[in-house]
This record gives C-alpha cells, sequence and structure tokens, in this order.
C-alpha cells in the first residue's frame, strides 16, 4: 500500500478553496484548481510514496503488472489501470459536453491520428481509444444538467417561460417522436447562425427574468441556470441546452452515472468522479476550450432519460455502500465509519480482485493491508497494489472512506 499525491488541473471553472482545503494547502490556491488527479492516464499520472522515494504510478505498474494490477486484470484490460479516479471542484459551469462510446474512441482516435492531428493539440477530440462512462458521487450540494429530459416535461418548460420566439420550436418538438424531435431542435440550435442565437438567447433570457420575478416555483432552478449560463456565455447555443437537459441536484453520498452520449454539464460542487481511465471529451459550448459540434452530434444519445434514471441503485452492506453501476473499468464503495462502528475492525472485501485507489473524505482511517498499515487523514490517498488486498479497516471518531476498484460489470 503507497500514498499517493494527485496531479491538479487548473480549469477557469475550478475553486481556488476546495481542493487546496481537501488536500491541506494554504487557501486561497494562486490558481483556481478544478480537477485532482488519481490514476494512470498519461495526461496526468499520479506519484505514489515507495521505499525508494516518489515515483510515478504509471512506471510501478510498467516494473510489476502482475503484482501492482493483479493477473485476472491485466488479462482483462492489458497491463492497464482500468479506471480514472478525480476529485473534481467546480465554482462555474463547466462545458457542455458528452462523451464517446468504445466503438467511438477506438474510430475516433485513429482517424484524429491518421489526419496527423498532435495528441497535446488543442484541436484533438480523442486523447485515447478508449470510452468514458463515468459516476461522480457529491461530496457537498452539487448542481448539474444532465440528459434530455421528457419531452413533454421540455415544452411545459418552453411554455411556462412564455417567450413567443420559442413557438416554433415547441411545435418542432411537438410534432416529432421524443429522440427525433430532441435531435432536430438542437441540431437546430447548436448549428444555428450567431445573429439569430442574438435575438432568441436574450429573449429567452427574458423569459427566464419574467418567470423568476413572478414567484412561480416549478421551473425556478431552470430558469436561474439559464440566467446564470446566459450571463457567463452571452449568445452561446449552449445557454438554450440547458432548456432541454435534466436540471439535477444532489446532496452530499447522492451519485450521477453518465453512460456514453450523454449531454452534460456539470454547474458547481464539490464530488469525486470515477471513470474508465479517458480524457476523451466532445464540447458543445459553455466554455472557451475546442468545441467540435459535428464531432459531438456523432456521439449524442437523443433518447430522454428521466433524472431518476441517472441516479444510480446503492446496495449497503454494514458501513458499506455500493453504488451499482454497469461498467466494467470501475465499481465505487463508500465506508461510513461512525456509530456502532467505531473502534471495531471492519473488513473491506474487493468486489473484484485487482488494484484500489482510496480517498479520506472525513475523520481518520486506518487500513491495514497484508503488506502494511497506512493512517490516512482527510484529503489523503492511497495506492493499494491488486496483491495487496483484501483490507480491513478502523476508525476511533466518525471517517468516511471513498474507494475505486475494477468494476463487475461486463463480467459473465
Ligand atoms: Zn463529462
Amino acid at each position: 500500500m503507497n500514498r499517493m499525491r494527485g496531479a491538479i488541473r487548473t480549469y477557469a471553472w475550478g475553486s481556488r478553496t476546495a481542493i487546496a482545503d481537501f488536500t491541506g494547502r494554504p487557501t486561497p490556491a494562486p490558481h483556481p484548481e478544478a480537477e485532482l488527479w488519481l490514476g494512470a492516464h498519461p495526461g496526468d499520472p499520479a506519484t505514489v510514496t515507495t521505499a525508494d522515494g516518489e515515483e510515478s504510478l504509471p512506471e510501478l505498474l510498467r516494473a510489476d503488472p502482475d503484482g501492482q494490477l493483479g493477473a485476472a486484470v491485466c488479462d482483462r484490460f492489458g497491463e492497464l489501470l482500468p479506471f480514472l479516479v478525480k476529485v473534481l471542484a467546480a465554482d462555474e459551469p463547466l462545458s457542455l459536453q458528452a462523451h464517446p462510446s468504445s466503438a467511438q474512441a477506438v474510430e475516433g482516435f485513429e482517424r484524429e491520428d491518421r489526419m496527423g492531428i498532435p495528441l497535446s493539440s488543442s484541436e484533438r477530440n480523442y486523447r485515447d481509444s478508449s470510452h468514458k462512462p463515468e459516476i461522480l458521487v457529491a461530496l457537498g450540494p452539487f448542481e448539474a444538467l444532465a440528459g434530455f429530459r421528457p419531452v413533454e416535461q421540455t415544452i411545459a418548460l418552453m411554455r411556462a417561460l412564455a417567450v413567443a420566439d420559442l413557438d416554433p420550436y415547441i411545435n418542432l418538438l411537438a410534432g416529432q417522436p421524443e429522440a427525433d424531435g430532441l435531435r432536430a431542435l438542437f441540431t437546430t440550435w447548436i448549428t444555428a447562425p450567431q445573429p439569430g442565437l442574438d435575438v432568441l438567447v436574450p429573449a429567452v433570457l427574458e423569459g427566464a427574468i419574467s418567470y423568476v420575478q413572478s414567484g412561480r416555483t416549478e421551473f425556478a432552478a431552470e430558469a436561474r441556470t439559464l440566467l446564470e449560463l446566459g450571463e457567463r456565455y452571452p449568445g452561446d447555443a449552449g445557454v438554450l441546452a440547458a432548456l432541454l437537459l435534466n436540471r439535477m441536484h444532489l446532496d452530499p453520498g447522492q451519485a450521477i452515472a453518465l453512460p456514453a452520449g450523454n449531454l452534460h454539464s456539470y454547474l458547481r460542487g464539490v464530488g469525486i468522479e470515477v471513470m474508465a481511465n479517458s480524457d476523451n471529451v466532445l464540447r458543445g459550448g459553455l466554455t472557451p476550450k475546442h468545441v467540435d459540434v459535428p464531432e459531438l452530434m456523432r456521439v449524442l444519445d437523443f433518447h430522454p432519460v428521466a433524472e431518476a434514471d441517472l441516479r444510480p441503485d446503492v446496495d449497503h452492506d454494514g458501513c458499506m455502500r455500493i453504488y451499482r453501476t454497469p461498467t466494467p473499468e470501475f465499481a465505487v464503495s463508500v465506508f461510513d465509519i461512525e456509530g456502532e462502528w467505531l473502534g471495531h475492525e471492519i473488513d473491506a472485501p474487493c468486489p473484484y480482485e485487482g488494484p484500489q485507489i482510496l480517498v479520506c473524505t472525513r475523520g481518520t482511517v486506518e487500513v491495514r493491508g497484508k503488506a502494511g498499515t497506512l493512517d490516512l487523514d482527510r484529503g489523503d490517498a492511497a495506492w493499494v497494489p491488486a496483491d495487496d488486498g483484501p483490507l480491513r479497516l478502523r476508525a476511533a471518531e466518525p471517517a468516511q472512506l471513498f474507494r475505486a476498484t475494477v468494476g463487475l460489470g461486463g463480467e459473465d
């Protein structure tokens, strides 16, 4: 078992306090810190503390794949860590985005290679050939837009804003079956010429202001989000996407699981994100970063989804919560050690024999593996090689530990 130090990504939408505070550094940080990467993705690998000093995790894996990852994981995923853990801290909305399926990622990566777009280029969409299903577990209140809302609710929202300019689009949506109508409408907006957007977006924002001022509550969160996005990205077609997507609020511990092709934008909050080991993002707006609308359109899934269906089921086993995700690459569990569990040694069996990444999010947890023991304080992370499990946990005071492992999904 090794202490693990993540790589911090500074993006404009990040927080100057959340990640710095979490990892015990002075606040405010000199730059907005958006993500702490805990994994072996070549874009920003973590380092681990070994007897020989600090070592990069990918090097450790290369030197001893069977011991670090386990033979079963090497067979399934080819000597690579199949998942990536991030602490994400958003003070401002992230870009409107979706992630590709496996087939789309393989095809897109090869295509951009053939076109000679360097991996480091900001024009590059596909930075690896993996899909990127993801789950985000909120550490505090968390706000997001995700998945096309069921169409009748979207029509009700657009009617409630009482914007005459929206009438043709309401008719377009009402006149076609669900996914077809959403595809037609989203395509119309995301490809609309700027002069048209410069009329429509302000009209929608006027409607949102009137709605908020009316004191009505049904769509108040949606209207406020429109205003927030409109203020930050005036005239951006991405603002209109907020009319079409589920506006979701997560309480701490609640989660959102996003399959391939799901259009989403995280708005605000701190959470732990676990995903397949990929950095493949197709963006459609609400960002100064590279936007590739045709490529986004290729991967989007226009089938409406109720927000409840984006919240993964949670199984409880003792003080462990397991988020049920269908993904082979990862599984997430959280240990809430409090009450009757305090002071006792707790078994933490691994759902799939392989490596584990631990992040302590509250208190102090003593983690005991075959090869040794580590005390993890809030903000500490650890790498647990496959040959060091299974683990036993203990805490004297209330504590919480996040754990990412390889998933069971896709196994027969
Ligand atoms: Zn995403």
